[in-house]
């Protein structure tokens, strides 16, 4: 199933034309509407009529987070104030926030691009689809509220919060399909078993996850757990918001970035060269129909690989590779880089723990000090302190052995460490700051 076929599976060629068409109309807006972007092409000494191919792009300049910051609020507009029908903004979980504008038009095309999502992932129109993303100026909710609507599906605005209420509403409402991160999915299926609702008995099918890091062997968890394929989707708010690439549900393999609206390249975090298809480095994101704020060449930071091979679903879009990671995610602990999802890993794999934890980062004398807090799983008896330690001693000697450094592994009891009602606080790093 596709919704929309024609754009869906365009021909290389063709999409390639379309990109370039539109490339060359975005940098003209922006050249002849936002001073900032102005003044970058004069720094580099080139205008629009220099991007005579896709491969020009890389004559543009970077745009980074903090060319939004800087920014704030509307310096990077590229129409009229009064043409803006909402305003979003980031939920600055690095930084201060960043506000997003969108004109009639890109929210329409946003609604499109959720549809498509959704609809890859699995999601029919007669879908019952409960939204547990956070409503209101994070684009999680709102985004897919306007995609589901406009797939023709029923939308269930739950937003965040009143966990056990919506894990009510889910059984009330017969809800197919749920929306939200994975960790907050994870304290929604908690709730439901404490008040003995089941996700396996209900008619959920569908787990639409994403906003946050997840990795493999926690799909794998909470698909058995919760009886649903776990799909994952990618977005951010500078770009639009959720739904710029999602994974289908026939391959399950990448997830297909809608490059019609958004153009990729992958690039070297260092040296910021572009990086041939199939290599790791940071993804790099070009808006190439949106009118309130277009965003040339913006770095997201995050870290994947591009993959141009055809699908089995029969769209052509590219696919990006699970997220490893964030590059301002990545921990240096005593010089080895370590990034929060391989730990997750770890411990998803070892029987006995759950997959609530925290990374809790110190200096001590100088020297970097690692904790891993892991709540184990219900079923384990709290009692047997000798199975404790091992367990504690296993997870240890496996993050020894697969990530090179040396952790304390702590047991924590069941439902111990804070949930999230959005994204989950993975890592608290108490060191100084340089
Ligand atoms: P903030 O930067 O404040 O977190 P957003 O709410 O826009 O702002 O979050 C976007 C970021 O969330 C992405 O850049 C990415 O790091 C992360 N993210 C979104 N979807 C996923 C996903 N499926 N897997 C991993 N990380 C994701
Ligand atoms: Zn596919």
């Amino acid at each position: 199933m596709l919704f929309n076929t024609k754009m869906e599976t365009l021909p290389r060629e063709e999409m390639e034309a379309l990109q370039l068409r539109r490339l060359r109309d975005v940098c003209t807006r922006v050249y002849a509407n936002v001073p900032f972007y102005r003044k970058r092409f004069d720094e580099v000494g080139i205008t629009p009529a220099d991007i005579r191919s896709l491969a020009d792009i890389k004559l543009l300049p970077f745009t980074e987070k903090q060319d939004l910051r800087n920014n704030y609020p509307f310096g990077l507009l590229a129409v009229p104030r009064d043409q803006m029908a909402r305003l979003h903004a980031s939920s600055g979980t690095t930084g201060k926030a960043v506000v997003m504008g969108y004109t009639r038009r890109d929210l329409d095309n946003w609604a499109e691009l959720v549809a498509r999502s959704l609809v890859a992932a699995g999601v029919s129109s007669s879908d019952m689809v409960h939204i547990a993303y956070g409503y209101g100026l994070f684009t999680g909710g709102l985004g897919l509220h306007d995609g589901v609507e406009r797939l023709g599906a029923t939308v269930v605005p739950a937003s965040g919060g009143a966990t056990k209420r919506q894990a009510a509403l889910m059984r009330d409402f017969a809800a197919t399909v749920l929306c939200c991160t994975p960790s907050y999915a994870l304290h929604l299926w908690e709730a439901g078993q404490e008040m003995g609702i089941d996700f396996r008995d209900l008619p959920l099918r569908v787990g639409v996850f994403g906003a946050e890091p997840w990795t493999e062997a926690m799909r794998h968890d909470m698909e058995v757990k919760m009886g649903i394929a776990a799909m994952n989707i990618y977005g951010l708010s500078e770009i639009m918001g959720p739904g710029v690439a999602i994974e289908c549900a026939d391959a399950k393999c990448g997830m297909h970035l809608w490059e019609d609206m958004v153009y990729p390249e992958i690039i070297d975090p260092v040296t910021g060269e572009q990086q041939p298809a199939g290599e790791l480095g940071e993804l790099v994101l070009t808006t190439l129909t949106k009118e309130g704020v277009p965003l040339l060449r913006y770095r997201t930071r995050d870290l994947t690989s591009l993959d141009y091979t055809p699908c089995q679903c029969g769209r052509t879009h590219v696919r990006i590779a699970r997220l490893q990671g964030r590059s301002d995610d990545m921990l240096i602990i005593r010089g080895v880089n370590v990034f929060p999802q391989q730990i997750e890993g770890l411990i998803v794999e070892t029987p006995g723990l759950s997959p609530n934890y925290q990374i809790i980062v110190e200096r001590e004398r100088n020297l970097d000090t690692l904790e891993v807090r892991v709540e184990m799983a219900e079923n384990l008896f709290a009692d047997e302190i000798r199975k404790l330690q091992s367990l504690e001693r296993k997870l240890q000697k496996s993050i020894k052995e697969f990530l090179g450094v040396t952790a304390k592994v702590r047991l924590m009891e069941p439902r111990s460490i804070q949930r999230s009602e959005g994204k989950a606080q993975r890592i608290v790093d108490n060191r100084p700051k340089e």
